[in-house]
Formats: structure tokens, C-alpha cells, sequence
């Protein structure tokens, strides 16, 4: 099945709500990337944090997230567009199989203490840019807590990823769910209730449930209108040209010491690993 994303609205427009089935793309980046379980986890919910915030943005507009910490595993990154493309990289691909004492992927270890960071291209001069501590590495909490704390928006997000034995991606998902400011105390109080019973998210998915189906659960006792559909893929948007552009930003006398001493300077993509290769003509040097 592919993978898809909804976006929905209580009808008493007091809660905004996204889920989405990642599975396909987190599988996609654990091929690109080679990515160890725990590498796999943790790119997987940065993936798909990033495909719902990308959607909640106009079109044209892209969000970036990118998480550094103290753990083995260094750095993560994902962009995602309006379009439900992503596409993302984790610093450290090959960290050792690493587990709590549940036996779980320990996600929050292999980050450890750090910073969460939210860029978003809303089409002005200057990007959006926002940030927080890690409050718990796990990632759901610490984007739970970046809306509360740096946009005011009191929300909550689950984000999940299985591993099978086989080390491969079982299944991946997600959602995202928000108060709006008219939202009265019953609306909050029955959504907390709800928020307290749901299960994790991957295994949601591993049972079969639709992002309108996790939905359901995270909005019993509410109506709601899907606003929006979409199908998400991993995809890299890089090009030879924009790779080209970015090397003559580097500086031209950087450029001629490379092409000097090895003829040709190459770069190689974080996202997708393709290597891109110039030679003196193509960086007329
Ligand atoms: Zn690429």
C-alpha cells in the first residue's frame, strides 16, 4: 500500500489533526542510507515529523527539522514540502544495535542531550527558524514541546518506527494534533483522556490502522472533516546544477586548489548519496 497523509478539522473547529502512514518512505531511507536499527528509528521519526509539519504549511513553503545531539548518533535531518516529499539523513548511519531495559530501540540514548531545530521557507526573506532543548531525545515529546514552548500551540505528536528481526522497517507513522485557540475545557479534557489511552503509534500501523483510522482514536468523541490527501514519498530534489551553484558559493580559489591537485572536485549528497563530478571546463577554472 502506499504511503499516504491526512490533514483533518474537528467540526467544532476547536482541534487540527494529521496522521500519516510512513512506512514505504522510512524503508526507502533505511535502503538509501544503510541505516542500523537504531539509525532507523530515529531517521524514521525525524522523516515523519517532518512530512506532517511540512503539511502544515502553504504550498511552495518547506520545512526543515534538524536534531544534533551529544549520542553516538550526532546529527539528524529531514526537509519535507507541501508536496508530502521528504527526504533526510542521520549523521552516524552504522550506530551499534542500542536498547533500553524494555528491550526497545533506545532512540533517546543514541541522540542523547541536545537541540531540536525547525526551519521553515515560508517564502519571506528570511526563513522561519525556531529551536529547544531536547527535553527527552525521543522526539515526539521534543516536538510536542517545541510547539508548546516556541509556537504557543498546545499540541501533541506520536511518531513510532518497527523493526523487523531482520533488521528491515516493519511499519512507520505518525500524527500530529493541535488545539486551536477557541478550544474549550471539555474539548481539552477529552482529548487528554484520548491521548492517555492511545497505544504506539507503530504498532497502530503494524496492525493495519489508515491515518484516518489512528485519527479516530486520537479524536474519539469528536466529529471531524478530512481537509486534505496525499500520498508521501521519500525523494531527493538534488540536482548537478544546484550541487554546481553550491560549489561556486565555496569560492573560486577553493575550487582550482581541488581541480589542481586531483582534476576534478566532487561532491557527494547527504540525502541520497549520489556523487556528482566536475572537471575544469564544467567549473571554468
Ligand atoms: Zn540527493
Amino acid at each position: 500500500m502506499e504511503d499516504y497523509l491526512i490533514r483533518v478539522m474537528t467540526t467544532n473547529k476547536e482541534i487540527r489533526a494529521l496522521a500519516v502512514n510512513s512506512t514505504e518512505v522510512v524503508k526507502n531511507a533505511q535502503e538509501a542510507h544503510n541505516t542500523a536499527p537504531v539509525a532507523t528509528a530515529a531517521l524514521g521519526r525525524t522523516l515523519t515529523a517532518a512530512l506532517l509539519m511540512g503539511s502544515m504549511v502553504k504550498t511552495g513553503h518547506e520545512t526543515a527539522l534538524k536534531i544534533t545531539g551529544d549520542g553516538p548518533l550526532k546529527k539528524l535531518a529531514a526537509e519535507a514540502n507541501h508536496h508530502g516529499e521528504v527526504r533526510g539523513y542521520v549523521h552516524n548511519s552504522k550506530v551499534d544495535f542500542m536498547t533500553n531495559k524494555q528491550g526497545k530501540l533506545d532512540v533517546a540514548k543514541a541522540i542523547g542531550k541536545g537541540q531540536l531545530i525547525v526551519r521553515k521557507n515560508l517564502g519571506l526573506e528570511e526563513p522561519y527558524e525556531g529551536s529547544v532543548p531536547l527535553i527527552s531525545g525521543e522526539i515526539g515529546e521534543d516536538l510536542t514541546y517545541y510547539f508548546t514552548q516556541s509556537e504557543q500551540i498546545p499540541s501533541a505528536v506520536g511518531l513510532g518506527v518497527l523493526i523487523n528481526t531482520d533488521l528491515s522497517v516493519k511499519a512507520s507513522g505518525g500524527f500530529i494534533v493541535q488545539l486551536l485557540p477557541e478550544a474549550s475545557e471539555e474539548t481539552i479534557e477529552q482529548l487528554e483522556k484520548n491521548l492517555a489511552k492511545i497505544e504506539v503509534v507503530s504498532k497502530l500501523i503494524d496492525q493495519g490502522l489508515k491515518p484516518e483510522e489512528l485519527l479516530e482514536k486520537v479524536l474519539t468523541g469528536f466529529e471531524f472533516r478530512t481537509l486534505a490527501e496525499k500520498e508521501v514519498v521519500y525523494k531527493c530534489k538534488c540536482s548537478k546544477e544546484d550541487t554546481k551553484k553550491l560549489l561556486v558559493g565555496l569560492g573560486r580559489e577553493e575550487i582550482e586548489d581541488i581541480i589542481a591537485e586531483e582534476g576534478q572536485v566532487e561532491i557527494e549528497c547527504h540525502f541520497c548519496n549520489e556523487v556528482y563530478r566536475f572537471d575544469k571546463e564544467e567549473m571554468n577554472v
